[in-house]
């Protein structure tokens, strides 16, 4: 039985008081909560919010870090650094790392074999654009990523990483994936981890959804029997619009 695993990704958004605040929010508002919690605050704001959260059930997560464990890396952020801050996962390939900023697979796969290395969990991010999808090419898209973001990452490995399936035009938009829509990728994603590791890695690993979730679209999504969770971008900035996400079933 997988366990729902509910993330906020805040993005560029919140100052440090802004953060803390919010955090602070969180801790008692999903305290009893029965899933699996992470917010994602920016670089900046990683330190206070892990000490506003340490000792609850919400984890700390980056959104994203370098490929190089140190150096001369002007305006990277190291994994040891975030390592060193009390961050347990990290969210990487998210589709604005890919698509403004210019990640490519080499680069993601890179990141996610750096950051399992050092013990961190990995929300790898796979998802189509609109094209792709109006080109009836969502499938094979999806696939590309997580083989090519996967490749040599060990089945062992493979435990600390959570995919993502954000299709890149409902990201941000308020457009989102049928459940339906969205289920067939997600049955189709644990279709290649079971050709790429085995039946019983496929079954075991979790395979969020994200893309405009929210408290009135989130339960017909997890309803979804593949669907294990959610990544919230615009959602997660306020708890009156996350908890009833990270409460939902
Ligand atoms: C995201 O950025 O991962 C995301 C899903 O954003 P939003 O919920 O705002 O669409």
């Amino acid at each position: 039985m997988r366990k729902t695993y509910i993330a906020g990704n805040w993005k560029m958004n919140k100052t440090k008081s802004e953060a803390v605040e919010l955090a602070k929010s969180l801790v008692v508002a999903l305290k009893d909560g029965k899933y699996k919690y992470m917010i994602a605050p920016s670089f900046t704001n990683l330190d206070a919010v892990g000490q506003i959260i340490n000792g609850s059930n919400i984890i700390l997560g980056a959104q994203n870090m370098s490929t190089d464990e140190s150096g001369a890396h002007t305006g990277e952020v190291s994994v040891l650094m975030l390592k060193d801050l009390g961050v347990k996962t990290v969210i990487l390939g998210h589709s604005e790392r890919r698509h403004i900023y210019g990640e490519d697979d080499l680069m993601i796969n890179k990141k996610v074999k750096l950051a399992l290395k050092h013990g961190l969990e990995v929300i790898l991010c796979i998802g189509e654009l609109i094209e792709e999808r109006e080109a009836g090419k969502a499938e094979i898209v999806c696939e590309q990523q997580t083989r090519d973001g996967l490749s040599g990452v060990s089945e062992e490995e493979l435990k600390n990483v959570t995919i993502a399936y954000e299709p890149v035009w409902a990201i941000g938009t308020g457009k989102t994936a049928t459940p339906e829509d969205a289920q067939a990728i997600h049955e189709y994603i644990r279709k290649i981890i079971s050709n790429m590791y085995s039946a019983d890695a496929a079954e075991k690993i979790l395979i969020q959804y994200g893309g405009s979730m929210n408290a009135g679209n989130a339960e017909a999504l997890l309803a979804q029997k593949d669907i294990d969770g959610g990544l919230i971008g615009g959602a997660s900035l306020s708890v009156e619009k996350f908890e009833p996400i990270c409460k939902v079933k």
